[in-house]
């Protein structure tokens, strides 16, 4: 069995407890994972701040340099770090439309390479005989990140590289589900970053929550659920730290009487069952027109027909399992609310007879808006089909979420489609699409679904400060 270690100020650092992180596809326990304590986490953020003047002295081009050598290690070990997030995190190597654990990782190569080489320049608004007035952007100190089980390094590496390109250092707390990607990459990274700039503590609540409170971490960036999102805004609040929130999403498709099914119905289903349905910005409720309703649906159940569930590690697998039981334990209770409000299942439905956290893929439709399948974010292969009309009621529908993070329109008519995605509650709108992002693409959510972005040079601000500099020339 491999071993980890606490990442701390440029070393490899063994803790004073271990905990076990499990294979969802079999419960066999893939490693003994290092668990820091607070005297750990707080010797993380003294020699984060300690290596902060420094790291934030070089130049973007000097920091640039550092970050793309990081993205050299990676890809050096892309091989090792594809089987060791299918065991952590289930998903498959390869899987459905080849979105498994090997694209995910080459889409993280990618995204460090195309965030360092981003820029902040100062910006001047005015240069006259009166003054010079330029706007910099400052790095903030340390910034803590705290991470989900669902895309453990991908979602490390969006909060790490944005906030290390822009000068501040990181002390990073991946998920206790799926610590060990993250600290294989720290390992890598000290190599290669000068000590302290990045440092790696694994734990759970208390760890974060600790963090949170920390008056030496200047800001807090966080993926998770929306009730953590809440606990952390208030732990942060005493001193005033900054925040970026990427929480919950319940996202709806609408897809219009005029979408060509033959084109959508593949698009539909890998947008909403990408990760198995454990993706924040996947298509979580699909509100149909009824008159492409049925052919919809049975072009969905002909391609869920078509999926295999089972072990990541096998080639031929499409959809591994749930992460975790509490995840698979939620999709169960929706399924069995759906049932007892009379929904039809079109496939799927039932735990699958394995040892590991097994569920197929679901097709559900008549079912409305206030059963809980539909209201509450189900975060697994299960989709909620809800026939409509008239696409006011499917517009009320998409709106009446307590979140907001993404929409979808589905429509041979763009400009239309358009139209109606602006009048949808959420931070991105896609048109005959979901769930695509790019690093210069900034994402982030309205409402319950949190705030700041993440991404593109709205991302790299999140990260900075504003100092005006006026110099007056008479
Ligand atoms: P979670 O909120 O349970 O845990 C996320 C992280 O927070 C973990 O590292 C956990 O240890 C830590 N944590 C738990 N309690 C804490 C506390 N009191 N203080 C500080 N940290 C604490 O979420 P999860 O179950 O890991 O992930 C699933 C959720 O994340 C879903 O709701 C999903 O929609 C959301 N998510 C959102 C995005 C996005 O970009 N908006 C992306 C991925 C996942």
């Amino acid at each position: 069995m491999q071993e980890f270690s606490l990442i701390i100020d440029g070393e490899k650092v063994a803790a004073h407890q271990y905990f076990d992180v499990i294979n969802p596809a079999d419960k066999s326990v893939v490693a003994r994972c290092p668990q820091a304590s607070l005297e750990q986490l707080n010797t993380a953020i003294a020699a984060a701040k300690a290596a902060f003047p420094a790291w934030s002295a070089l130049s973007y081009a000097e920091r640039r340099d550092h970050l793309l050598q990081l993205a050299d290690a990676l890809e050096a070990n892309l091989e090792r770090l594809t089987t060791l997030l299918t065991q952590e995190q289930g998903k498959p190597i390869h899987g459905f439309a080849n979105l498994g654990a090997g694209f995910e990782l080459n889409i993280a190569l990618d995204w460090i390479r195309k965030t360092a080489s981003m820029t902040l320049p100062p910006e001047v608004i005015q240069d006259n005989d009166a003054a010079h007035i330029a706007i910099h952007r400052k790095a903030l100190g340390v910034v803590g990140s705290i991470t989900p089980w669902n895309y453990p390094l991908l979602i490390g590496i969006w909060h790490m590289i944005p906030a290390l390109i822009t000068g501040n250092t990181v002390v990073i707390k991946p998920s206790e589900m799926t610590p060990l990607t993250t600290l294989y990459f720290g390992a890598l990274a000290n190599d290669i970053l000068p000590k302290g700039v990045l440092n790696i503590v694994p734990g759970a609540a208390e760890i974060g929550g600790a963090m949170s409170a920390h008056k030496d971490i200047a800001k807090i960036i966080f993926t998770g659920s929306t009730p953590t999102g809440k606990t952390i805004m208030k732990n942060a609040a005493d001193n005033l730290k900054r925040l970026t929130l990427e929480l919950g999403g319940n996202d709806a498709g609408i897809v219009l009487a005029d979408a060509d099914i033959d084109a959508v119905a593949g698009k539909i289903f890998a947008t909403a069952f990408i990760n198995n349905g454990q993706t924040c910005a996947a298509l979580k409720r699909l509100y149909v027109h009824e008159d492409v309703h049925d052919a919809l649906c049975a072009a969905m159940t002909n391609i869920a027909n078509s999926m295999k569930t089972g072990n990541g590690l096998d080639a031929d697998t499409d959809f591994g399992p749930l992460q975790n039981e509490k995840q698979l334990n939620i999709v169960k209770e929706l399924a069995q609310d759906a049932k007892d409000n009379g929904a039809n299942f079109l496939c799927g439905g039932e735990v699958l007879d394995e040892t590991g956290y097994f569920y197929p893929i679901t097709l559900v439709n008549n079912i409305q808006d206030g059963v809980r399948l539909v209201d509450e974010e189900q975060f697994g292969p299960i989709l909620p089909i809800i026939k409509f009309t008239d696409v006011e009621t499917a517009i009320a529908s998409a709106n009446r979420s307590s979140v907001g993070l993404g929409g979808s329109v589905w429509s041979s008519d763009i400009e239309n489609a358009q139209r109606i995605g602006a009048r949808l509650e959420c931070g991105t709108v896609w048109i005959n699409n979901h769930a695509m992002l790019q690093p210069d693409a900034p994402f982030g959510g309205v409402k319950g679904s949190g705030f700041g972005v993440a991404f593109g040079e709205a991302g790299l601000k999140e990260f900075t400060s504003i100092q005006t500099m006026q110099t007056a020339k008479s």
